[in-house]
């Protein structure tokens, strides 16, 4: 089993002790609001109450292994909820069930002692969870042709890379084992001896039992050579001379495709150990995860986090899972975004009534992580590219002109509530018109695809990327003086000017210029867009390829 799944089951395995730990007094909860309900019949607080644990049980229980025991919470639950709508136990019915039930649970209290007594070093043991770093992607770059190698290597840095070349094809076996690369670009028909770059990616997919993303490059552009990388699973396959644009795209995109592209993923529950273990598994399949337990904070999580997926319980506390999707629905802004019930209701009734309420999906806990895992990124990717139509330029994928302004006047909002800085930087390519000229429009919108990726790859997360215009960028940095974003957006335009653009067999380079400026000159959104192009024209004037504070 890989190093990634052994830190998964752990994490797990660590969720499933803690469930452990908190079952005895899961269990005294359901006795003693079995007993308060026995005593108050009249009382349908505790009889809510009571089915909630219940129900809570039924789910949970089976999530953590506990088939037998959610089988039977779920038996439990089934009696006690007709007496929630329609009628109350006769008192001998009602004594018959609280002994029945305190019988079970007494007993499972005790059979769970036993167990823990065996299973002390188990729990505590455990070592703590690592929390896994974003790290630079690694890519092996595998060619004997040095010249090449160092060329690439460059390219492929400036877009946030860790490039590791390797010249003997004997020598990569053991640089995966040492370290596992995220994508290996390597020479189709290696010279050295008779193995070819195929045969030995082969023999490394079967040692590690987990195969790496693979490109082939190679001087052939023949069919016979293409086929022989597809026959080796190849997940790209470019001829020399490279044109390494078109390569990191492809990089860019098998990362994100084994990424899960980080949805960002709200997952609503009382029960905090299950929303944690469900969260755990949907991180490990790289989406971005937020718990939250209290469902009074809604509203100020959504507009924080911005999920595209919502995951609810439906029994909680204060409100019910339906309420809170009719709450969220009554928001413009949010009668698009996927709501997805994972609860352990089986009831059909129910299921609806929260189809009706706006849910576009309902999974039943317990759920194997890849289904779970395969069903909310199917939804999540759907709204994403939704969004993506409305708010997104087409050919850069970056914020169009209307959504870059919308965002500004909130972000300048938000900069004043927080008494934080902010700065707004507007770039402009340089003798843009003459590379159109020179090279065609699809080569124009080649170089404007690149500048956006490496905007995006060398910017923060929270920095806020659109295409203003035809060849016209701005930026929002928040919390960033203009001095700082200066700094920033500085060394981009040195990586951007060393990128060799290509078009057929020519190469060439491209700059640009800009400005920057921050609240400290105008807190007014319109005009602090016209300050930041001011002082763009000023690099302009003064010889272009530089940036201006304003
Ligand atoms: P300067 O350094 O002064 O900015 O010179 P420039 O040539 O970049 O500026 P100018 O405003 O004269 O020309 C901008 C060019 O950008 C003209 C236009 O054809 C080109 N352009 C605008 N949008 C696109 C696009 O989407 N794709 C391509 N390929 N070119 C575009
Ligand atoms: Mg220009
Ligand atoms: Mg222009």
């Amino acid at each position: 089993m890989t190093d990634k799944n052994d830190s998964l089951q752990e994490k797990l395995r660590a969720l499933e002790a803690v469930f452990l730990q908190k079952l005895p007094s899961k269990f005294d909860e359901i006795i003693s609001a079995l007993e308060l309900f026995q005593h108050e019949p009249e009382n349908k607080d505790a009889l809510t109450v009571l089915h909630r644990h219940l129900h809570t049980m039924a789910g949970s229980a089976g999530t953590f292994g506990f088939a037998e025991l959610g089988v039977q919470a779920r038996v439990f639950e089934s009696k006690v909820k007709p007496w929630l709508v329609i009628t109350r136990p006769e008192q001998d019915e009602l004594n018959a069930f609280a002994s029945e039930v305190s019988k079970y649970f007494t007993l499972a209290r005790g059979r769970l002692n036993t167990m823990a007594s065996q299973e002390d070093d188990f729990v505590e043991q455990r070592p703590e969870v690592a929390h896994t770093d974003h790290h630079s992607s690694l890519i092996y770059l595998v060619d004997e042709d040095s010249e090449q190698q160092l060329a690439i290597t460059t390219q492929l840095e400036h877009f946030g890379y860790e490039v590791v070349c390797i010249a003997q094809l004997k020598d990569l076996a053991v640089a995966v084992a040492t370290r596992r690369p995220d994508v290996i670009v390597i020479e189709l028909s290696f010279p050295e001896g008779k193995i070819s770059g195929v045969d030995e990616i082969k023999k490394i997919e079967q040692l590690q039992r987990l195969r790496i993303p693979t490109i082939f490059v190679s001087k052939s552009s023949s069919f016979e050579s293409r086929l022989i990388a597809v026959r080796a699973h190849g997940d790209g396959y470019f001829t020399k001379p490279l044109d390494v644009v078109a390569v990191t795209e492809r990089i860019d995109n098998i990362l994100q495709h084994g990424d899960n592209k980080g949805y960002r993923i709200l997952i609503v529950d009382d029960d905090t150990v299950t929303s944690k273990f469900y969260g755990t598994i949907l991180r490990d399949a790289g989406m971005n995860v937020r718990l939250l337990s209290d469902p009074t904070q809604i509203l100020s999580v959504m507009t924080d986090f911005r999920p595209e997926l919502l995951l609810l319980d439906i029994y909680m506390p204060v409100c019910s899972g339906v309420e809170l999707s009719h709450l969220i629905r009554q928001d413009n802004s949010y009668v698009d975004v996927p709501i997805v019930f994972l609860s352990s209701e089986v009831d059909l009734d129910k299921q609806l009534e929260a189809v009706r309420a706006g849910a576009d999906d309902f999974i039943t806990k317990p759920v194997s992580p890849e289904y779970l895992i395969s069903s909310l990124s199917t939804r999540a990717e759907r709204y994403r590219s939704l969004r993506a139509l409305i708010m997104r330029d087409g050919l850069t994928s970056l914020l169009n002109h209307t959504a870059i302004k919308e965002q500004l006047a909130s972000e300048i909002l938000q900069a004043g509530r927080n008494g934080s800085h902010l700065a707004l930087a507007m770039i402009d390519l340089d003798y843009f018109k003459q590379v159109n000229d020179n090279y065609g429009h699809a080569t124009g919108d080649q170089v404007l695809r690149t500048l956006a990726r490496l905007l995006r790859q060398r910017l923060r997360r929270s920095d806020i990327v659109g295409r203003y215009g035809g060849e016209e960028f701005a930026i929002i940095f928040p919390d960033t003086t203009a001095s700082t974003a200066r700094k920033v957006l500085d060394q981009v335009r040195v990586a951007f000017a060393k990128i060799r653009q290509h078009s057929e067999d020519v190469e060439f380079s491209v700059t640009f210029s800009g400005g920057v400026a921050d609240l400290a000159a105008t807190t007014d959104a319109d005009q602090l867009f016209d300050v930041a192009d001011s002082a763009m024209y000023v690099s302009k004037q003064s010889g272009r390829n530089r940036i201006t504070l304003a």
